[in-house]
């Protein structure tokens, strides 16, 4: 809560300048209350300076105790079959290198039932160490029950890194997490790096147009969201097995507030899911109607790939919000990325720049995009794309 001096002479400027109505005249005097965000509007308007933040107290705190980098594990189910979904290995991946850069372990921590099956392969991927908690109480993702499982975790073994995947459940759960713990929580990580000893967490600022570097030196453990497709998966160990941390967590009543009443599982194939998809055939702007994204998805249906789109496609109602490749859609890491009629703002960009091979297709030929792609075309996309689904055909039935 914002400090008052002794000094405050109860002008009342503060009060009203307040845009959360957390402060009020007392005795003459302002006083905060619990509404305060320390937002620090008042501090400036005080005429005798009698308002200020409360020093970092954390910065004297000592830190040293925390050590280690976790990665949350977020298991998938499509009603079939449950098991760890990629991004979950994509963050072991790059906490692999940070754990090695602090000289500290990397953990995983998996929550749900027989865990146990996924063991060999989060190991694979570089965990040094795995915390398990397990049990039929888990087997659904319910957020009280699983932060408070983390919570218990965290407190009790300190780790100074926590990565969640920026999904459904990690947007979910992470926040939960870091206003127990009173920490903070770096949404939609890009890059993620270690500068003197402190986890460096980029992402884009303004509307995209910087990359912002955040750190968090006073308070601990560091958490970041990554999105899926932002890092590589590499399997660093292959057959190793991590030591594993069995850790009963009781699930708290307040969990049972939730309960699931029925489920409903998204049939799309793995194919059409875009941030799964090996091809993915995007168009922009530049396709104009449905008659051109028509023929896109003609070449995915013969390549076996997804439709994406740009914003301005998605606004102009060509393709539903869930297919918009960028920074406020989907990120994608196919290994054949086509941008039709697209010109490669760097919102686009930073959604599909992971994609192994990035052809584009544009009439301006100085449009953005082609200093992303591998191979540029400059034309009609609308004249182009038939003739390209022709020689597919053609290709394929040789
Ligand atoms: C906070 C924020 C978040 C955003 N998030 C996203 C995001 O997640 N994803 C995203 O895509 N955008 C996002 N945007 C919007 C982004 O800035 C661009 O406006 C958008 O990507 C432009 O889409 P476009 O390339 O389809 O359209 P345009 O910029 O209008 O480009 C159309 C292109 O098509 C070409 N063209 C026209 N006709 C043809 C033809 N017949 N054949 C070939 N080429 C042709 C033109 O030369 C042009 O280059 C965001 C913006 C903001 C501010």
């Amino acid at each position: 809560m914002i400090q008052v001096a002794s000094n405050c002479v109860g002008c009342g400027k503060c009060v009203g300048t307040c845009p959360f109505g957390a402060l009020s005249l007392v005795n003459r005097k302002a006083v905060p209350n619990a509404s305060c965000t320390m937002c620090g509007a008042c501090v400036s308007v005080c005429p005798v300076k009698a308002l200020s933040l409360p020093a970092s107290g954390a910065a004297k705190k000592d830190l040293s105790a925390y050590k280690g980098v976790w990665a949350f594990i977020e298991i998938s189910d499509d009603g079939k079959t449950q098991k760890v979904r990629p991004v979950g290995f994509e963050l072991l991946s790059k906490g692999r290198e940070l754990a090695d850069q602090l000289g500290e372990e990397l953990c995983a921590v998996v929550i749900g039932q027989n865990v146990e099956a996924y063991f060999a392969e989060l190991s694979s991927y570089g965990a040094d160490k795995i915390y398990a908690v397990s049990g039929p109480a888990y087997r659904d993702y319910n957020t009280a029950a699983y932060a408070n499982a983390m919570v218990t975790l965290i407190k009790k073994y300190q780790p100074s890194v926590v990565l969640y995947p920026s999904t459904y459940i990690g947007r979910d759960l992470s926040p939960r997490i870091s206003s127990e713990l009173f920490v903070g929580l770096t949404a939609d990580c890009t890059g993620l790096s270690i500068a003197d000893g402190l986890l460096i967490q980029t992402r884009p600022a303004f509307g995209g147009n910087i990359m912002a570097d955040i750190k968090c030196p006073d308070y601990r453990p560091q958490m970041s969201t990554v999105r899926p497709n932002v890092f590589k998966k590499v399997v660093t160990r292959p057959g190793s097995m991590a030591q594993i941390v069995n850790e009963p967590v009781a699930v708290p009543a307040s969990a049972g507030k939730v309960r699931i009443i029925s489920k409903h599982f998204d049939e799309t194939s793995a194919q059409d899911k875009l941030d799964e998809a090996e091809v993915v055939i995007a168009g922009g702007r530049g396709m104009k109607d449905a008659a051109g994204f028509a023929l896109l998805d003609d070449l995915a249906g013969e390549l076996g790939g997804a439709v994406g789109a740009s914003r301005a496609a998605i606004d102009l109602g060509l393709k539903p919000k869930e297919k918009q490749v960028g920074q406020s859609g989907v990120t994608v890491a196919a290994k054949l990325y086509v941008a039709c009629g697209i010109s490669g703002a760097v919102q686009h960009i930073v959604g599909m720049e992971h994609s192994d091979v990035i052809i584009a297709v544009n009439k301006d030929a100085n449009a953005p995009i082609f200093n992303v792609c591998k191979y540029g075309f400059v034309g009609d996309a609308r004249q182009l794309m038939p003739k390209v689904v022709e020689a597919v055909k053609k290709a394929k039935n040789k």
